[in-house]
């Protein structure tokens, strides 16, 4: 598997004509070679040439932690007094053109660069971006384990087991975030709980609000699941709402029109279509409501090792949907003021369609407590 990778990769790097990948802190290294760096002043970088295998240059204390993969990377541990720079510069040796992991930190890329004068430098997000939005079998599992966790909790709250009148939305959001601990997940990215009028917030931050009867409440929650040491994580992220108590026939009638919204857009998520336009068709189905005037962001975001990731599903996006792409299918209207709801799934699309990851219950849930 992550010779696979570190093969793909090495392929991205010689149609780009990019001779060595610096990879850090961040998403793409776990993804690449199972081991994430620790976000710290002490450097962590993957060096990787384009015909043979990497080399992990890393402080030596944290060797221990690596989990050795001799046929993709080879470990050099660096002691504390060593200039861990002059290591990686040694490894980059007269590599005309690189590239360097988006995520790096700017005292890092910097030191490289005044220390490697008169090289291209290039994203290293170009190369691995593309490759880390086809998830591989192992990587559909890994979603769909997380998927399943956090579909348990949506049906859990649906079904009124999660009490909600009466208590903030911090203490809803404190409860979301254990049992997402405990559905397998080493932890909680976000758990947004919205109450009425602060649905109309996309990214609400779940706050004092006590959550009263005759109200939706918007919650959205994931994270990233526990895997063994040297296996990366992959992440969760489902929207739900419920009411508490009965919903207005004003209410009902817009949250129906976004659920036959979500529903059309997961329909068209047909491998070969851009992906603005599945965007476009959640914003013409909230339009027969005329809530596309409320849907104030993008209709979905790839996932995998990182909560958002490529490819986005946005307007202006012609890029291709492709066979194992994985992304959210999140429509929403938010009414300020007034109140807000939102309907997300993770979705895989495959040569036989699209396959939603998340399966909780798509209605609005009504409960009574
Ligand atoms: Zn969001
Ligand atoms: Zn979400
Ligand atoms: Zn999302």
């Amino acid at each position: 598997m992550f010779a696979d990778r570190l093969r793909r990769v090495q392929e991205a790097m010689e149609q780009a004509n990019i001779e060595v990948l610096l990879l850090s802190v961040g998403p793409d290294l776990p993804w690449l070679m199972g081991y994430e760096a620790m976000p710290l002043e002490r450097l962590t970088m993957l060096v990787v040439p384009r015909d043979t295998t990497a080399s992990l240059f890393i402080p030596a204390f944290e060797v221990p932690r690596v989990v050795e993969r001799p046929d993709v990377f080879s470990v050099e541990g660096w002691g504390e007094t060593d200039d861990a720079i002059a290591n990686v510069v040694a490894a980059v040796g007269s590599a005309a053109t690189i590239a360097i992991g988006d995520h790096t930190w700017s005292r890092f890329t910097l030191a490289l660069q005044e220390a490697l004068p008169g090289r291209t430098w290039h994203r290293g997000g170009a190369i691995v971006g593309p490759l880390r939005a086809k998830k591989d079998p192992e990587e559909i599992a890994a979603l769909q384990r997380a998927a399943d966790g956090v579909d348990r909790i949506a049906a859990e709250l649906q079904s009124g087991q999660i009490p909600l009148i009466g208590r903030t939305e911090a203490e809803v959001s404190a409860e979301l975030g254990a049992r997402i601990l405990e559905e397998g997940h080493a932890k909680v990215n976000f758990a947004i709980v919205a109450a009425g009028e602060n649905a109309a917030s996309p990214h609400h931050h779940a706050g004092d609000r006590v959550i009263r009867a005759g109200e939706v409440v918007l919650c959205d929650f994931g994270g990233t699941t526990a895997e063994p040491e040297g296996m990366p994580g992959y992440c969760s992220d489902i929207t739900r709402c419920v009411f508490t108590g009965e919903p207005s026939a004003e209410f009902l009638e817009s949250y129906e029109i976004l659920q036959t919204a979500q529903a059309n857009a997961t329909a068209a998520a047909v491998v070969g279509v851009s992906l603005e336009s599945i965007d476009q068709v959640a914003r013409s189905g909230l339009a027969s409501g005329n809530l596309d005037q409320w849907f104030v962001h993008r209709l979905g975001h790839g996932i995998g090792v990182e909560a958002h990731e490529d490819p986005y599903l946005v307007e202006g996006n012609t890029e291709l949907l492709e066979a194992g792409n994985a992304f959210s299918i999140e429509p929403g209207f938010y009414i300020p003021q007034k109140w807000g709801a939102r309907l997300e799934d993770i979705v895989v699309s495959t040569e036989e369609g699209p396959r939603s990851l998340n399966n909780a219950d798509r209605g609005l849930a009504v409960v009574e407590a």
